[in-house]
């Protein structure tokens, strides 16, 4: 029997399938989706078997070490999924299996040195092999590099290839009496005293704290045969800070509507979009569908944007389900998240809460697939490996034949489109489910701030706003719009933006030569000296970062118990969580970028504050403005979310951007209504898609080069394409970059002439770098 292997290195050169001997005893226990063991080139190394066949043409053949997982860690469904994603981004398929498993299931390669001949190894080496025969290399080498080499070419040491997993499986010692009998000595006494009330085992460590026996007592008693010792696997425990109390919840009539709508529908696949002004009572929805999943004895996926920065939603979920739940996202341990995706894989959670990454999950037999916050951009992984974690749960629902259920407050215009256009069921919520009042929500223009002397990031109703909730013991949220860091042009007498007039997109101001460039078109021009717009001198590229506010509020408010979350307060396992906490129990201020935005449930904001509210909507980015939206309507329900009625104020140079008056009255049809027509004219999501195109290159004019000739093979094809332009970072690793960019419907015929074009990439000198998912250009 012959394996098509594919070998566990991310490199496109070598994203081929390798025919390998399957030995005879192992025949019976090889099959699709394990992982092996196998030699190449001089080492030995991991790979997946993707396929099983009875001869080849290939001579000379190698065979198979061993098989790692005996159950294959790949059902037929994720292989083929693995294979759609790599040949649609043009990306090596181990790299999209490496994605699909934990981080702890990735190999890693050692290399070790081993004492062949004690006598002849150099004497300053011999102290490092004294306790064990064999030690690191490198470890090895950083001490005595030139001994090192002399021994290994003397033949007074060996060197050999390792590998292992990252984790693995937690063990502990169980003891478990076997007989009583007489014995000597009052620990010896006590241990078999206390596991006879007990009446069944027990974890080692907790018997010697009880009894204070030491290991020896133990090794005695075992020695005699009246205990056993043995190690039994453990799961880590996920730790959380909330511990909320399953709280039965009888659903609203429109709530059971929509239940109801979406239950009928089980047993067959079609997408429903949900959508639910915040708190309507979304997620008790999901809840039930999962209950009702589970009850049919099917399994069910819950995706949530970046679950850690909600860690009360995960223990609402972990409340009502228990074990059955499987939580996992990138912010668990690699222990931790081994030990969730073992519990999926061996059935033993048939529900799975996750970020991204959690749509891979090894689940069968799904009844129900659910998408929150479904318009969140964290959904797309846009570093390699690419993917779109909504594609997959499209894909997973229709071979499960399951529902897709896609939830918002503000759902993404492409998502809203389809339910227009028939292709999603549209199902609403209008009502907030505990019927507490919308916030009032004002917008302050710091145009006339700036006139009337305030030159503070704070407008003067926000500030006094911000007292009166010290003064009541409220809390306030802080907002700043991290993705207007990006650096645009504004004018602050009238707020002008400085944009180009082919693309309606922001210009991007670049430094080091003074100049303005559209990172679309690459259209040029010099930096403005005033405003183009009103004459004005107050004229400067903008952005102002979280460290700057906390520094400015503290001056302000001495007295106030201020909090920041953004990356840098965050960086800890579990780092969201205690800030959340800690700022739940006894903050003031919570300022913090669009992480604090989305899906946080505090009882006692009753202030949210927006600073550089049109930020956002100057990047240079096509969905500049529909993000814009749906990141201040998310942080605008964080506000007054029981009895007190919450408050909002949003600061901006552009009190007139329509965008405002959607959010005051709270339209979302209207914003969408605009939303929509402009996309169509920009020939933009959800009418095209945009591909964007790296052509790198060691040599700056063959990377323009090739990327001529790129775009020739293109147009050639009949691809609409714009370019080449420099890219937003024109030079990374070593090579210049060129950017091209497709406008296309057509991802699979795109993908099979990228897939010619990267069959001529010379990968010494070359890339050739496909980005489906661009964003600010
Ligand atoms: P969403 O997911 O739409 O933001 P949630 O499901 O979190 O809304 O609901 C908001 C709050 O209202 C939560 O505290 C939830 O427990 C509560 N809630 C939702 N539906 C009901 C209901 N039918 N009866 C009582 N409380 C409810
Ligand atoms: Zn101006
Ligand atoms: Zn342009």
């Amino acid at each position: 029997m012959i394996a098509e292997v594919l070998v566990d290195i991310p490199h496109k050169a070598l994203d081929k399938v390798f025919d390998y001997v399957v030995p005879k005893d192992l025949e019976d226990s090889v099959s699709r989706g394990q992982r092996v063991d196998v030699p190449f080139g001089a080492r030995i190394i991991t790979g997946f078997v993707v396929g099983l066949k009875d001869a080849t043409q290939v001579k000379g053949l190698k065979s198979i070490k061993t098989i790692r997982d005996l159950v294959p860690y790949f059902d037929e469904e994720r292989l083929r999924i693995s294979s759609y994603l790599a040949e649609k981004h043009l990306y090596p398929r181990a790299a999209y299996l490496e994605a699909m498993l934990p981080r702890g299931l990735s190999m890693k390669y050692e290399r070790r040195l081993r004492v062949v001949d004690m006598n002849r190894l150099p004497k300053p080496l011999r102290p490092y092999f004294r306790e064990t025969s064999d030690i690191a290399y490198d470890e090895a080498l950083k001490k005595t590099a030139h001994l090192v080499r002399e021994a290994l070419e003397t033949g007074a040491l060996e060197q050999y290839p390792v590998i292992s997993q990252q984790e693995s499986v937690k063990e502990v010692d169980v003891v478990r009496l076997k007989k009583t009998a007489k014995v000597r000595g009052d620990k010896q006494k006590a241990v078999l005293e206390y596991l006879r009330n007990r009446g069944k085992p027990i974890d080692r460590k907790r018997l010697q704290k009880a009894t204070e026996a030491n290991s020896d007592s133990l090794r005695r008693l075992e020695k005699h045969g009246l205990i056993d010792i043995v190690s039994e696997e453990r799961y880590r425990e996920l730790q959380s800070l909330y511990n909320l109390k399953d709280k039965a919840v009888t659903l609203s009539e429109p709530q059971r509507d929509v239940y109801q709508a979406i239950k009928d529908s089980f047993g067959s696949h079609k997408t429903f979009l949900l959508h639910g002004v915040t708190s309507s009572g979304k997620t008790e929805i999901y809840i039930k569908l999962a209950e009702q999943a589970l009850v049919k004895g099917q399994s069910a996926l819950i995706l949530l944007p970046e679950i850690s920065l909600t860690p009360k939603i995960a223990a609402r979920f972990k409340s009502r389900f228990k074990n059955q739940v499987a939580l996992y996202h990138s912010a668990l341990s690699t222990g931790e998240q081994y030990d969730e995706w073992r519990k999926v894989l061996r059935k033993e959670a048939r529900l799975v809460i996750g970020a991204r990454s959690a749509v891979f999950a090894p689940l069968e037999n799904i009844g129900l697939i659910v998408m929150d916050e479904e318009q969140s951009d964290s959904f797309i992984q846009s570093d390699a490996p690419q993917y779109d974690a909504k594609e997959v749960a499209r894909m997973r629902a229709k071979t499960h034949a399951a529902p897709l259920l896609l939830g918002s407050a503000t759902p993404s215009v492409s998502s809203y489109y389809y339910a227009q256009t028939g292709r999603y069921e549209l199902l609403e919520l209008k009502e907030r489910a505990l019927k507490s009042l919308p916030p009032e929500l004002r917008v302050v223009d710091m145009k006339s701030e700036f006139k009337k002397g305030n030159t503070t990031m704070f407008a003067e109703a926000l500030q006094k706003a911000i007292e009166k909730r010290l003064f009541k013991g409220e809390q306030t949220l802080l907002l700043i719009n991290r993705r207007g860091h990006a650096q645009f042009v504004l004018c602050r007498d009238c707020g002008h933006v400085v944009k180009c007039d082919d693309c309606t997109i922001s210009m991007t101001y670049h430094k080091t030569n003074d100049v303005l460039m559209c990172h679309h078109c690459n259209k040029k021009q010099p930096m403005v000296k005033t405003c183009p717009k009103c004459g004005s001198f107050h004229i400067r590229y903008m952005g102002i970062g979280s460290e700057r506010v906390e520094a400015a509020l503290k001056n302000l408010f001495p007295e106030a118990s201020i909090l920041r979350m953004d990356r840098d307060t965050t960086g800890k396992k579990q780092g969201h969580e205690h800030l959340l906490y800690a700022f739940e129990e006894e903050g003031d201020i919570l300022v913090g970028t669009q992480m604090i935005a989305k899906g946080l449930d505090f009882e006692d904001v009753t202030l949210v504050g927006v600073l550089s509210a049109d930020m956002g909507l100057h990047v240079p980015d096509f969905y500049a403005e529909s993000e814009t939206f749906s990141l201040l309507m998310q942080i605008a329900g964080r506000s007054g979310r029981r009895e007190k009625k919450g408050e909002v104020i949003v600061q901006t140079y552009d009190k007139d951007h329509p965008v405002f008056s959607d959010l005051q009255t709270g339209d979302y049809e209207s914003f969408y209504r605009r939303d929509i027509a402009y996309r169509i004219q920009a020939r933009v999501e959800p009418i095209l898609s945009l591909t964007q195109l790296l052509v790198a290159h060691k040599q700056s004019r063959l990377a323009y080069h090739r990327a001529l000739e790129v775009l020739r093979r293109l147009k050639q094809d009949g691809f609409e394409t714009l370019g080449p332009s420099l890219p937003k970072i024109p030079y990374k690793n070593g090579m210049y970059r060129q950017q091209l960019i497709v406008r296309h419907n057509q991802a699979k015929s795109l993908s099979k002439t990228l897939g010619d074009l990267m069959d001529t990439v010379d990968m010494k000198r070359e890339r050739l770098i496909v980005n489906h998912y661009p964003r600010d250009f």
